[in-house]
C-alpha cells in the first residue's frame, strides 16, 4: 500500500487507450467496472477531441460479479465488432477486473473474429500509463507484422540510394496525451522534407492498420518518444533489420546530433554545423545581451525521461543555466537519467512522489523550475518561477497555436516558454537596487501582472522569515537585515547556506558576520 495523493501516470490501460485512439480503424474492448469511463474525458476534454475514444467498456457492477462476468465480455465485444467494424480490435483489463481474472483476452481469441485481436496483459498493479502504451503498441505491430518477418534479414538502410529514389523513414512514438507531440510531428516533418529524407509512416498518431503493415517500407525508423517507442523500434530492428535513431530532437544540440544521427545511418553526407544557428532563433536570442542575467540561473527539472534528459542539456549548453537537481518519474528511463544527472555533478532523483519531489526542490533552493503540472502546483507554493515541460499536463498545455518541443522551431517556443517566468532583468536589477518601492516589491514580477512579493507566494515555504528555535538557531536583527538585502530569488538558498554554515561550526547566533562567513565559506 502507498499513501497516494497525485500520481505522474495514470494506469497502463490509460496508455492502451492513448493507442487506441490515437489510431483509426483500432477498437478496445475493455473489461472495467462502472465508472472508469472517466478516462474519456482525457480525450474529449484535455485533448479536445470531437469524438468519443474508440473504447468499450463493459461497465460491470456489483450485483454482476456474482453472475458469468466471462459472458458480459464476450456480449461487449460482439456488440462493439458489430457496431464499430474496426480492422484491428485490443482486448483489455482494467486494475479491478484483472483481480476476477476472465481473460477477457484470450475469450475474443476464441471468438473467431475476422480481424486482428490483439490479447493485452497489462499488470496494472505494478507498471503505468507509458510502459501500457509502449506495451500496447509493441503488442499490435508484431501482431500486425508477424506474418511478414522476413527469414534471413537484409534490410540495408541505404538501398534508396541503388533504387533511385529519396531516403524513407517512419516517425514512431507520437501519441494523444503525450506531450506536444501533434506540433512535434509537423516539425519533424518540415526538418525531415528540408534534407530530401521523406516520411513513410507516422504511427500511433494518425495511423491505421493498413499503415502499420507499411512500416517495414521504410528506410529507418525514428523513435521520437521512447517511452512509447523503444520496445517496438527494437523489435522492428531484430526482425527485420531496420535500425533506429536514438536521439531526441529537442534543443538545437539535439536537433543537429539527430539530424546527424539520421544522415549518417541513411548513407548521407552530414548536414552543415551551423544550420541550427540559422534556421532556430534560441542561439542568438541566448548570446545577445538580454540574456546575460540568465547565466547560472539554478534550474530544478522534473519530467518524464525524455524531456527531463532534453532540458537538462538545453539549460546546460545552451541557455547558460545551472542544473541544481534532475530527475524523473520514468523508471524504464532511470539509467540515462542518472548518466546525465552525474556528469552535471548531481545524483539524480528517481521517484514518483510528488512529495519527494516537492521536498528536494525546496532543498535545492532553484530560481525556475521545469517540469511537470505537478511542479508547477508544488512550485506555485514555494513561490518559485516554472514552466512545464513534460506529461502530465492539464488542458492549457494542448494549445490551439503551433506550440512544438522538437526541432528548430520547437527550440524557438522553449526559448520564450523557459524564459518567460523569469524576472526580467531590468526589474531583477533595480529590485536589487532600491527595496523600499511601494509597488516594486521584493518578489514583485510586472511583467506577469501580479502583486508579487508576500501575495506573490505563500509566505510560509522559502520564506526569509528566519523559524524561530529552528535547531536553536537565532538570527539577529542585523543578520535578519543584511538577509533581506539578498535578492528574493536567491535567498532561500543563502538562508539555507548560512544556517548550514552555523550548524557546522556550532554557532547558534547568526549575525550579519555569520552570513558573509558563510558566503566566503561556500564560495571557497
Ligand atoms: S479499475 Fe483502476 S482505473 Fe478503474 S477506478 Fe479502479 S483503480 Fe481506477
Amino acid at each position: 500500500m502507498q499513501l497516494t495523493l497525485w500520481t505522474y501516470e495514470g494506469p497502463p490501460h490509460v496508455g492502451a487507450m492513448r493507442i487506441a485512439a490515437s489510431m483509426h480503424g483500432v477498437h478496445y474492448v475493455l473489461h472495467a467496472p462502472q465508472g472508469d469511463t472517466y478516462a474519456d474525458l482525457l480525450f474529449t476534454m484535455i485533448e479536445r477531441r470531437g469524438q468519443r475514444p474508440p473504447v468499450t467498456y463493459t461497465t460491470f457492477q456489483a450485483r454482476d460479479l456474482g453472475g458469468d462476468t466471462a459472458e458480459l465480455v464476450k456480449r461487449h465485444v460482439r456488440e462493439a465488432v458489430d457496431r464499430f467494424q474496426p480492422d484491428a480490435l485490443l482486448v483489455g483489463e482494467s486494475c479491478t477486473a484483472e483481480l476476477i481474472q476472465d481473460q477477457p483476452g484470450a475469450l475474443a481469441q476464441g471468438m473467431e473474429l475476422t480481424m486482428p485481436v490483439v490479447n493485452l496483459e497489462l499488470p496494472a498493479y505494478s507498471k503505468k500509463e507509458n510502459w501500457g502504451a509502449a506495451e500496447t503498441f509493441y503488442q499490435l505491430i508484431r501482431n500486425l507484422l508477424k506474418a511478414q518477418v522476413p527469414t534471413d534479414i537484409n534490410h540495408d538502410p541505404k538501398a534508396w540510394q541503388q533504387e533511385g529514389r529519396r531516403p524513407r523513414v517512419n516517425l514512431l512514438g507520437p501519441s494523444l496525451l503525450g506531450f506536444r507531440c501533434r506540433d512535434d510531428v509537423l516539425e519533424v516533418q518540415k526538418l525531415l522534407t528540408l534534407h530530401g529524407i521523406d516520411v513513410g509512416v507516422v504511427a500511433p498518431l494518425g495511423a491505421g492498420v493498413e499503415d502499420l503493415k507499411r512500416i517495414p517500407d521504410a528506410d529507418l525508423n525514428v523513435c521520437l518518444y521512447p517511452e512509447v517507442a523503444e520496445s517496438t523500434c527494437s523489435w522492428l530492428e531484430r526482425n527485420f533489420g531496420i535500425p533506429f535513431s536514438r536521439t531526441v530532437p529537442i534543443g538545437v544540440g539535439a536537433t543537429h546530433d539527430f539530424l546527424v544521427e539520421v544522415h549518417s545511418l541513411l548513407g548521407m553526407e552530414a548536414p552543415a554545423p551551423d544550420e541550427g544557428y540559422k534556421r532556430s532563433r534560441l542561439p542568438w536570442y541566448s548570446e545577445s545581451v538580454d540574456s546575460t542575467y540568465l547565466t547560472g540561473k539554478r534550474v530544478f527539472i522534473f519530467g518524464d525521461g525524455s524531456h527531463a534528459l532534453a532540458a537538462a542539456r538545453i539549460c546546460s549548453e545552451e541557455l547558460g543555466f545551472t542544473v541544481v537537481g534532475l530527475g524523473t518519474y520514468s523508471r524504464e528511463m532511470a539509467r540515462p537519467v542518472r548518466a546525465a544527472a552525474k556528469a552535471l555533478g548531481l545524483e539524480a532523483l528517481i521517484c514518483d512522489d510528488y512529495l519527494e519531489v516537492e521536498a528536494a526542490m525546496a532543498e535545492a533552493a532553484p530560481e525556475l523550475v521545469l517540469g511537470t503540472q505537478m511542479e508547477r502546483h508544488s512550485a506555485k507554493r514555494l513561490g518559485i518561477p516554472c514552466s512545464v515541460i513534460s506529461t502530465p499536463m492539464h488542458v492549457q498545455d494542448v494549445p490551439a497555436r503551433m506550440s512544438p518541443q522538437m526541432g528548430w522551431e520547437g527550440a524557438n517556443v522553449i526559448f520564450d516558454d523557459w524564459v518567460h517566468p523569469l524576472m526580467m532583468g531590468l526589474e531583477e536589477h533595480l529590485i536589487g537596487m532600491f527595496r523600499h518601492d511601494f509597488e516594486f516589491v521584493d518578489g514583485h514580477q510586472s511583467h506577469l501582472g501580479h502583486a508579487g512579493g508576500a501575495g506573490a507566494a505563500d509566505s510560509s515555504a522559502l520564506s526569509d522569515i528566519p523559524v524561530e528555535g529552528d535547531g536553536a538557531l537565532h538570527w539577529t536583527a542585523d543578520g535578519e537585515a543584511e538577509l533581506k538585502k539578498i535578492p528574493f530569488f536567491v535567498r532561500g538558498k543563502v538562508r539555507r547556506n548560512t544556517e548550514a554554515y552555523a550548524r557546522d561550526t556550532g554557532c547558534r547566533e547568526i549575525s550579519s558576520e555569520t552570513l558573509y562567513d558563510a558566503k566566503a565559506h561556500f564560495k571557497a
